[in-house]
């Protein structure tokens, strides 16, 4: 199934890790294999770096934060008109499929 969520999309957590819940951001990878997406600012995991030497660089170390995936099912668009989270229809015109709000009917690419 293909994926109705798109790199750059506005989305919103409507389940999962309660600390996640509600949080809107803008989806910054999709792993269309996993069905999961990255959300800027959601799922924020810590990593703890050693120190590399790298080609004379020496990269500090330190704790890393960067998000983790999140399943797509997790999420839901969030409509750049009305401003809703919302489900999103297909409408296949001319061979090209759009993605259309369900709230207001507003195409959304
Ligand atoms: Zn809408």
């Amino acid at each position: 199934m293909k994926l109705k969520i798109k790199k750059g999309d506005t989305v919103e957590v409507i389940s999962g890790r309660e600390i996640d819940k509600g949080k809107r951001g803008e989806v910054i990878r999709v792993i269309p294999k996993a069905n999961r997406v990255v959300i800027q600012g959601v799922n924020m995991r810590k990593k703890h770096q050693r120190q590399v030497q790298t080609q004379g660089r020496t990269i500090s170390p330190g704790i890393i934060e960067f998000e983790g995936s999140v399943d797509v099912s997790n999420v839901m668009l969030v409509c750049p008109k009305c401003d809703e989270p919302t489900r999103v229809a297909i409408q296949r015109e001319d061979g090209a499929s759009r993605r259309v709000c369900k709230h207001c009917e507003a195409l959304i690419d």
